[in-house]
């Protein structure tokens, strides 16, 4: 397994170094930064699987540099707090951090939250990885808002992609053009059930789908992959 990178943002150096020293006992690599700008800096240059935040910094607030770091790396944080005060915890955890720990705290403690917290990210990762909806020549990237035939991405409009999409998450089910246009549309829109029909037709001719997606004369459409 690849070693897990920890980022340690504390500016006082006992702690940065017992943290140090205990994470790389357990086979991680660490970085210490004793500022709020250092650590941000060199979250860019190190790119740490996660990051231990102290909450009273020199420089920038905890919850600044947690704002930063989330906004900018997509990363897991756990804040150190020396603050008992637990409205304190939970504006941490508004701002972003996954989790905190009060100091002093017991070593043991702070590694398996890590590894959790880690295991709970891969896995959340994961799921956005794996974020593919694949029928057939389709390929859709819900994150992306994509639809690629083959590796060609299709030049969909919204309405169509949504259209599109819908049709193949419920494969073989009929929809009335009502339905369609209750679910695609929304309930509030004006336009008529026509509307439905020419966004078919281009979503057939633009996704290849002539053959799949079929028109139940009088009564709507299904798709069958
Ligand atoms: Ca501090």
């Amino acid at each position: 397994m690849e070693e897990k990178r920890i980022l340690v943002i504390e500016d006082e150096k006992p702690i940065a170094d017992i943290l140090k020293y205990g994470f790389e006992k357990e086979g991680f690599l660490v970085s210490c930064a004793y500022t709020g700008a250092e650590g941000f800096a060199m979250a860019g240059k190190e790119q740490p699987d996660l990051a231990l935040l102290d909450w009273m910094l020199p420089d920038l607030s905890g919850v600044d540099v947690c704002r930063m770091l989330t906004e900018q790396y997509k990363l897991p944080i756990i804040m150190l707090t020396a603050r008992g005060n637990m409205e304190d915890k939970l504006y941490g955890l508004e701002s972003g951090a996954d989790d905190y720990i009060t100091k002093p705290f017991d070593l043991r403690e702070v590694v398996a939250r890590v590894r959790t917290i880690l295991r709970r990210f891969d896995k959340a990762h994961g799921t956005l990885e794996s974020e593919r909806l694949v029928c057939g020549p389709l390929t859709v990237v819900e994150r992306e808002r994509s639809v690629y035939r083959q590796e060609e991405l299709l030049n969909l409009t919204p309405r169509e992609y949504d259209l599109l999409v819908f049709f193949l998450k419920h494969p073989r089910q009929v929809f009335t053009r009502t339905v369609l246009l209750d679910r695609i549309w929304g309930y509030d829109f004006a336009g008529d059930t026509r509307t439905v029909d020419i966004h078919v037709q281009r979503i057939r001719r633009k996704a290849g789908l002539e053959e799949t997606l079929v028109t139940i004369f009088g009564v709507g459409y299904k798709y069958v992959p």
